[in-house]
């Protein structure tokens, strides 16, 4: 799980943020384009997701790699969203 020491600097504030173990693979920038951007050298979150469609992208983006550098804590959107699965 990502630490939140470890959170880069170039994240926007909020509940979703990548940390320095993130090995740029693009698989969040892919799944949630409207949330990660790139910095280069790792993802950043760009925007924290505010409609139930992002909030998903991203949940699907924590499926796909979990432990990896995103760190998901669990928005009130984002618990909205999945509760009405
Ligand atoms: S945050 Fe995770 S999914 Fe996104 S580029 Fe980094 S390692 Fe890949």
């Amino acid at each position: 799980m990502a630490d939140f020491k470890k959170r880069l600097s170039q994240n926007v504030d909020g509940e979703f943020f990548v940390d320095s173990t993130c090995v740029n693979c693009d698989t969040c920038r892919q799944l949630a384009p409207a949330t990660f951007g790139d910095t280069g050298d790792y993802a950043y979150v760009r925007a924290q997701p505010v409609t139930e469609v992002e909030a998903a992208e991203c949940s699907s983006g924590a499926v796909v790699l979990p432990g990896h550098g995103q760190r998901m804590r669990l928005s009130s959107a984002l618990r909205s969203a999945t509760s009405r699965r």
